[in-house]
Order: C-alpha cells, then structure tokens, then sequence
C-alpha cells in the first residue's frame, strides 16, 4: 500500500525568498515566484494548470522538475454537540494524519498534526500508539489548514500545533510552516493567535525562542516531580523539571510570552491536592497559565480522567496560588475527541 514519493523540492514548503531564489536560478523573473506563491499560500491553489497568469512553459517546467505536497481528505466527523470537526488527510504517500476544527467565541480555530505517528511514547496518548512513521513536510502542515478552511468554508483565525505528533521533533519543517503561516504575503494569520505545544525538548525551546516568532508555547507537563513525570512521559528521562522551567523563563525573556502549562488529569496518578499546591508553585514562579485537561481515555491506555467535582476542586485548590486556570472544554466528545484516536481507529481497520 505504500506510495514513494518523488524527492523533488516541494514548492508549498517553501519560503517567498526561497521562492524566489529557486526560480531566479532556473532563469524566470522574480515577480513569478510571488505569482506562484499567492496560488499557493493565499489561494490554497495547488494545481499549476489552474494557476492563470503563470505561462504555460513555465507550468510545464515546474511540473516536471518539482512537486506540490497533495493533502487530501479521507473522513469527516461533524459533532452534533458542538459543530467541532475532525478531518483525517491523506498525504500523497498516503501516510494518515488528523486534524480538528473548533469555533470559539474569538475565532476558529484549527488543531493540526506535525508528524504522521509520534516517537515521545507518552503513556496516555493514542498518538505514539503506532510509533512515527515520518515528519510532516511545512507545505502539508499549511496543506492542513488550508483544506480545513476550504472545506469548512470558514476563515481561520487561530492554529494550534496540537494535534499528532511532536512539533520540536519535526524542528526545521515547524519553523517553515510558522513563517508562512504568519507571512504577511502568506496565511498571514497572527502570531499572537498560535499555539505550538510541546513535550518539553529542551534544546529546541531555546532554539525556538531565538527565531523572532512571538507565539504561544504550551509545555505539557502532566506532572510536578520528575520520578512522577518519568512514568507517563519518557521524554522526563531525558530533561528534568528545573530544566523546563528554565527553558520557559528564557522563553519569556527572549520572546515576552509567558508559557502555558498543559497538565491532563489522570485519577489518582497526578490529582492529589498536594499536587495541586506543587503545579501552583511552579506555574507562579515563570508566570504560566494552566490548562487542566482530564484525560481522554484510550482504551489501550487505561486511564481514568477524574470526576468533574474532583477537577474543580483541584483547579480551586491551584487557583489560590494566583494562578490563572482553565479547564479545557471538551469538545467533539461523540466523535472521536483525543488525539490520534480517529487516524488509530482507521489504521486498525474500524474496529474500535
Ligand atoms: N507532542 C506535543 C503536542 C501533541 S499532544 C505535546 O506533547 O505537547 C497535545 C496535548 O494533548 C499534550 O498536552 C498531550 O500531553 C495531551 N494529550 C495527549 N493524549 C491525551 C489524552 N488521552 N488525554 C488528554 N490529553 C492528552
């Protein structure tokens, strides 16, 4: 079933200067790289022979010698509940990945994946249940958005890197896909309005605070000590806690956006009131905000979200801390809401 793709240069991952210097080299004019470009990223146009004012010749050329990475929809969920979607795409190798689409009062919202599978193993996601099986190219994450928005028909104010995969560990290609994204000339969307999550690689948050993009980073931490967090999240084995939060305190300082803690509640793993007061002491002292998520559960996992007296009460025990909290609303809770669940059902053949 495995489709190989060409190794061609992918013009949808590419940059306007990179555009630009690609096609100079080739002997076309450069105003034909910002031609191309708005088909591409403005447009959402990824077929050349619909691209109108390019010359024939030209089309022809780039047709042989390049690709434009295809993301093509496969399912459709539509929640009765809320009108939260979620899309599975096929890339041209036909690789699955998901993304979801919320409305919320400041906007819509797209969560979209940044790998196909995921190599981080967190315990309680469905995500890492396959393994990775390839970073995503910067043109199909844009290729995500902009399918979402086309189908939808609805105009896209905020993207969240949240979906499958971890977005540090696809670095080049996530940096890529912000920058056209925010382009002016681009997606133009705002960068106040994205959100990259990640499990905490360190390194790359250091290097991710040197690129002058001031978006959002939200760090899942799901636990307060490092023995606890070592046994939901392997990446813990590699950076401790006090490195974390050094990483996020260079974030702030460097970019002055304050992080957001994603802490998922599991019953009796990470609940207790003690750790409420540890989670409240940490996101005080680098400024963060919490975002308490009670864990979806997946069958294969085992876990257990508490119950939703049992949440409030740890959000009232963290917010005495002067924390700001907020406790994710579930959306799209009759289709198949976590992470990586409707790509996992498929792979297994429907029968979950
Ligand atoms: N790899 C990145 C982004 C993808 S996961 C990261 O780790 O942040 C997005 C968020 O959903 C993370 O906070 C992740 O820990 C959380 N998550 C994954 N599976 C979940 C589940 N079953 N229930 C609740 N949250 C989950």
């Amino acid at each position: 079933m495995d489709k190989t793709v060409s190794e061609k240069t992918d013009l949808r991952s590419l940059q306007l200067s990179e555009l630009e210097n690609l096609l100079t080299r080739a002997g076309y004019p450069k105003f034909r790289a910002g031609q191309l470009y708005q088909w591409l990223q403005q447009k959402g146009v990824t077929d050349l022979s619909q691209m109108s004012n390019l010359p024939k010749a030209m089309t022809a050329d780039l047709q042989e010698n390049y690709r434009i990475s295809g993301v093509r929809m496969v399912d459709r969920q539509i929640s009765k509940l809320d009108g939260t979607q979620k899309f599975l795409f096929a890339m041209d190798d036909d690789a699955l990945v998901e993304a979801v689409f919320m409305k919320y009062h400041f906007g819509n919202s797209v969560c979209i994946s940044s790998q196909v599978g995921c190599r981080m193993g967190c315990r309680f996601c469905a995500s890492t249940l396959d393994g990775l099986q390839r970073n995503l190219l910067a043109g199909e994450m844009l290729g995500e958005v902009s399918e979402v928005g086309k189908i939808t028909g609805e105009k896209i104010s905020h993207v969240v890197v949240m979906g499958t995969g971890e977005p540090l560990d696809n670095y080049e290609n996530l940096v890529a896909f912000l920058r056209i994204l925010t382009d002016e000339k681009g997606r133009n969307l705002s960068m106040r309005n994205i959100t990259v999550s990640t499990c905490g690689i360190v390194p790359r948050i250091y290097a991710l605070a040197k690129e002058r993009l001031s978006i959002t980073l939200a760090l899942s931490l799901h636990a307060t000590t490092d023995e606890k967090r070592r046994k939901i999240m392997p990446i813990a084995n590699e950076y401790t806690i006090a490195e974390l939060m050094q990483a996020v305190e260079a974030y702030f300082t460097e970019t002055g956006r304050r992080v957001t803690f994603e802490y998922s509640l599991i019953a009796g793993v990470n609940d207790s009131p003690q750790e409420a007061d540890a989670l409240g002491v940490l996101a005080k002292r680098v400024g963060a905000h919490v975002n308490l998520i009670p864990v979806n559960p997946v069958k294969e996992r085992g876990f257990a979200h508490p119950d939703r007296r049992a949440v409030e009460a740890f959000q009232v025990r963290l917010e005495k801390h002067g924390i700001n909290v907020s406790i994710r609303r579930v959306l799209g809770r009759d289709i198949d809401g976590a992470c990586g669940q409707l790509r996992h059902r498929v792979l297994r053949g429907n029968q979950g």
